[in-house]
């Protein structure tokens, strides 16, 4: 017993990834399931950063518009000192677009997350609440979601269930690994900070010892979004009760007061302890695939997580296009060819993202260091976003080269 007719993908967890996937696969033609534990579809309201990587394939989905109508393009992204805010580089956000093609973007999580779930409802993809799957089976010739109501059948099943996976241990037993480090987040009514000396045509990310913060315009300008970061002293003596609002207070005493200025408005009621995972070079157990954060939960140094999962669902559904004949879908060629690209790039925005981390939160004289090598870029220069920002690669062959000197660890690591 399922949720009715059979499907040909049955995707598990509706977050921005199950329904990524979702709709790229209902836009080449197929039936699609979504099972979502929770009650109703939704997302945390918060901001999320898109890159041209992820804007470029929201305009194939023809939902570049909408998003855009939604979000805000900004005009930089500024790195700052935290401690004695000095400018260090920014990226020229107009310069971006020219050259990528595709405009990079803030937008409310809810906003992003509606668009897919709206996207999704018109595709005609079917969407089921309060389901939480339990396991997985194979199936001749297909793949089973296994839930306390019944078992849910399709040719291939696609786990987007997050970063705490049940599918993953199928493939892996590694477990979440903690950062130490502890995210407050907070949006706003514009109102609120417009006293405050703020940007609100720029992405301001503040670098310090041992935290950051991120400061960018939501809505139309309407809100503001603040993102605290920092790294919790309570987690590194192995207390249970870490990233608690009193080391939020004592983490960022010495930084400048722009950055003090917009703490008092972060929301203390809700933090998010951050983990990621070590980055695994296989997603696929027979008709069984991980996809978002299940497959590679990055820390959000790079901001690609929620755009990774978008790659992977256009990847996977590109294959399936191009292996769809008489006899219907090669799912196992689709999904090899799948499985032979995306650990590979997503492996890179993983490791890169945890050496990022340490280059923002450096102290002393690497801090020093770190601020002479930044305020020393051309603003012009990309080689530390071409491999990220460029068209997604569908084979290994079209991945681009990382920038000079990667042999693992990033140049700046
Ligand atoms: P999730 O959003 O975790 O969704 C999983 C879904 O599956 C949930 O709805 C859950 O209820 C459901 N589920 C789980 N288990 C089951 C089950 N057993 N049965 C049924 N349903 C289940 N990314 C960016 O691209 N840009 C950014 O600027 C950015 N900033 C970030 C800032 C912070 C502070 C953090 C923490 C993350 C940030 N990210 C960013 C990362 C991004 O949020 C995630 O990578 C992305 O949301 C992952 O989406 P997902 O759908 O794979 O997983």
């Amino acid at each position: 017993v399922g949720h009715g007719r059979d499907v040909d993908v049955v995707v598990v967890g509706g977050g921005i990834g199950g329904l990524a996937n979702a709709l790229a696969l209902t836009l080449k033609g197929l039936r699609v399931r979504v099972l979502e534990q929770a009650h109703e579809f939704g997302e945390v309201g918060a901001g999320l950063q898109i890159a041209p990587n992820c804007t470029r394939i929201l305009d194939r989905w023809g939902l570049l518009d909408e998003v855009t109508s939604l979000g805000v393009l900004p005009e930089s992204i500024v790195m700052r000192d935290a401690i004695d805010g000095e400018v260090l580089t920014r990226l020229d956000l107009r310069d971006v677009e020219r050259r990528y093609g595709f405009p990079y973007m803030v937008i409310h999580r809810s906003d992003l997350h509606g668009t897919l779930l709206r996207a999704c409802r018109g595709a005609g993809v079917d969407l089921v609440n309060d389901v939480a799957v339990t396991g997985y089976e194979q199936a001749a010739d297909g793949a089973v979601a296994v839930h306390a109501g019944g078992r849910e059948r399709g040719a291939v099943v696609m786990a987007a269930d997050g970063l705490r996976s049940v599918a993953r241990r199928l493939l892996s037993d590694d477990e979440p690994v903690s950062s130490a480090y502890v995210a407050y987040r907070g949006a706003v009514p514009f109102e609120q900070v417009a006293r405050l000396d703020v940007q609100p045509k720029d992405v301001v990310v503040h670098v310090g010892p041992r935290c950051h913060f991120v400061q960018y315009a939501l809505r139309h300008g309407e809100m503001f979004n603040q993102v605290a970061v920092f790294e919790s002293p309570k987690a590194l003596a192995g207390e249970e009760e870490w990233g608690t609002p009193d080391e939020l207070d004592a983490a960022f005493t010495a930084t400048s007061e722009q950055v003090r200025a917009g703490l008092p408005l972060m929301w203390r009621d809700r933090w998010w302890r951050m983990f990621d995972r070590d980055p695994i070079d296989d997603w696929v157990r027979g008709r069984i695939a991980l996809t978002g954060d299940a497959a590679h939960p990055p820390l959000q140094y790079l901001a690609q997580g929620a755009v990774m999962a978008i790659e992977d669902a256009w990847v996977l559904s590109e294959h399936v296009a191009r292996l769809t004949g008489a006899a219907g879908v090669d799912w196992d060629g689709a999904l090899a060819a799948y499985n032979a690209v995306r650990p590979l790039h997503c492996r890179r925005v993983l490791t890169t993202a945890r050496a990022w981390g340490k280059l923002w939160h450096h102290d002393g004289e690497k801090r020093e260091w770190r601020n002479a090598v930044l305020r020393a870029r051309d603003v012009h220069d990309y080689t530390y976003v071409d491999w990220l920002f460029g068209p997604t690669a569908l084979t290994p062959g079209e991945l681009p080269p990382m920038f000079s000197g990667y042999d693992g660890e990033p140049v700046l690591a």
